[in-house]
C-alpha cells in the first residue's frame, strides 16, 4: 500500500519480500476492513474489486446470557464496515504495482538494516542466492513482528509495552455460507466464540482456547460441537456446518513500541505494534500508518521539509494507543479470564447489559469498531 501510495505521488520505491507472490495472495489472516481503509483503497484506485466483492456489513452480533443482540453502525453512526479478506487486499495492491511497472521483489529477505542516521541508509538482502544491498533515502519497516526493521534500531532508543493474554484463538475457515448475516462475537461460560466470515461460500470461526493447547486435540467434531454450544442463543440461527479447510491457533497479544522512527528508518503496521484481534484492528492500523508517512514522504519529496515526517511517529503513537484501548476493552468485555475469581465473570455481563441499553454506550463502540480518524494535528 505504501508502495502504490508513494507511486500515485511519483516517488520510486522497492519493495523486499520474504515470501512468494504466492504464499502472501493465499496467506489467511484479516477481514474486517474499517470504512478509512476502505476509503483510503477506492481513492487509491484499488478498490474496484473491493467495492464489488466486498460485503458491506452495517452492524455486529453480540450473544451473551442466551442474549442475541446487535449493534447497529449504520443507525448509530452512519458509517459502515466491509468485509474483504486480507489477501485479496494484497493480490489487489500487488497487481496494481507490477502492472504499473513497480519493483517487487518476492523471495527477497531484508538480512540487516544499517546507517540508519546517515542521509543514505542501507539495507542488505538475500535474492535468488546472493547478498545485495540497496541504499536509499528512506527504510519503511513494513516486515511485520518478526521482521529486521525493529531489531535495527540501536538498543536504548525504544521502549516496549506488553501485555500477554493468558488464552489464544482456535480458528477455523470453513466451506459454508456464514451462519450469521454480519461479524458475530459471543461471550460465553464456556469461552469466547466469534462467527465472522470471508465471502458467501467461506466462513471464519473461532473459538477461545489455552495458549499452549495443542491442535491436534481439537478434531473438527469437537470444534464444531464447542461452536454450536458458545454461538446458541434465543432466537438466534443455527450453525451451517461445512468442511473445515484451515485450522490454527492465534496467540493474544498487545504490544507497543515508542518511538516508531529512528532516523530515516520508519516503522509501520505490526512492526511497531501488535493489537489481540477481537477489534479485528491489525491490518487497519498498519493501513493508518502508512497513509500518514505517504503523506510525510510526499511533502518531504514535494517541499524538502520534513515538517509531517518528524511527528510521524506521534500522530501513529496516538492513534495507535487508543485503537490498542479499544482492542483491549472489547478482549476484557468478551473472555473468561482464568484467574477469575467470579468479580470479573460478573462485572462482563453487566457491561454488555449496560451496553445493550445504553445509546451512548453502543454509539461509542460503533465509532471505535467502524475506525476512529488519524488526526495529523498534534
Ligand atoms: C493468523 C492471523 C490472523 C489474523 N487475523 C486478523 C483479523 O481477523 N483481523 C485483523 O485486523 N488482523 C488480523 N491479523 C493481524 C493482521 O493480519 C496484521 O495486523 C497485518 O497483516 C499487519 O500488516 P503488516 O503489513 O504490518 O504485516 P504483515 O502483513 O505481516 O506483512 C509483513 C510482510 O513482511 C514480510 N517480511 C517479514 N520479514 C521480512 C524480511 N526480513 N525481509 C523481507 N520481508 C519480510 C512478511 O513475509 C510479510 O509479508 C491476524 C494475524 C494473524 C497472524
Amino acid at each position: 500500500m505504501l508502495s502504490h501510495l508513494l507511486h500515485l505521488e511519483g516517488i520510486e520505491s522497492i519493495v523486499l519480500e520474504s515470501h512468494t507472490r504466492k504464499y502472501i495472495e493465499e496467506r489467511i489472516r484479516a477481514g474486517v476492513l474499517e470504512q478509512g481503509t476502505v476509503d483510503l483503497m477506492v481513492n487509491a484506485g484499488v478498490g474496484e474489486r473491493l467495492k464489488r466483492e466486498g460485503l458491506e456489513h452495517r452492524g455486529i452480533g453480540l450473544r451473551f446470557s442466551g442474549r442475541a443482540c446487535r449493534i447497529d453502525f449504520q443507525e448509530l453512526i452512519g458509517r459502515t464496515i466491509t468485509v474483504y479478506a486480507q489477501q485479496e487486499v494484497i493480490k489487489d495492491l500487488v497487481a496494481a504495482r507490477l502492472a504499473a511497472g513497480g519493483q517487487i521483489l518476492f523471495e527477497a529477505e531484508a538480512a540487516s538494516l544499517a546507517g540508519l542516521d546517515s542521509p543514505e541508509p542501507r539495507i542488505r538482502y538475500r535474492h535468488s542466492g546472493a547478498e545485495a544491498e540497496i541504499s536509499c533515502d528512506f527504510i519503511a519497516g513494513c516486515d511485520g513482528f518478526h521482521g529486521v526493521a525493529r531489531a535495527a534500531v540501536p538498543k536504548g532508543a525504544l521502549t516496549l509495552y506488553e501485555r500477554v493474554y493468558p488464552f489464544a484463538w482456535l480458528g477455523i475457515l470453513a466451506a459454508a455460507p456464514p451462519s450469521s448475516e454480519e461479524v458475530t462475537y459471543s461471550n460465553h461460560d464456556r469461552g469466547f466464540a466469534l462467527s465472522s466470515m470471508r465471502s458467501h461460500e467461506l466462513s471464519r470461526l473461532y473459538l477461545q482456547c489455552d495458549p499452549d493447547e495443542d491442535i491436534t486435540n481439537w478434531s473438527d467434531v469437537r470444534v464444531w460441537e464447542e461452536l454450536h454450544l458458545r454461538l446458541a442463543a434465543q432466537g438466534a440461527r443455527e450453525l451451517t456446518e461445512g468442511p473445515v479447510l484451515q485450522k490454527g491457533i492465534t496467540p493474544m497479544r498487545s504490544f507497543m513500541i515508542e518511538p516508531m522512527q529512528c532516523g530515516n528508518l520508519f516503522l509501520a503496521g505490526d512492526s511497531a505494534h501488535i493489537v489481540p484481534p477481537t477489534g479485528a484492528k491489525g491490518l487497519n492500523l498498519a493501513a493508518a500508518d502508512v497513509r500518514v508517512l505517504a503523506l510525510g514522504l510526499t511533502e518531504f519529496y514535494r517541499t524538502g521539509r520534513r515538517d509531517l515526517l518528524s511527528k510521524y511517529s506521534a500522530i501513529c503513537l496516538r492513534h495507535a494507543w487508543k485503537v490498542q484501548r479499544f482492542s483491549w476493552w472489547m478482549t476484557s468485555m468478551l473472555h473468561q479470564f482464568p484467574d477469575d475469581s467470579g468479580f470479573d465473570r460478573k462485572r462482563q455481563l453487566a457491561e454488555l447489559d449496560y451496553l445493550m441499553s445504553s445509546r451512548a454506550a453502543q454509539q461509542s463502540l460503533a465509532e471505535n469498531y467502524v475506525g476512529l480518524d488519524v488526526s495529523l494535528n498534534l
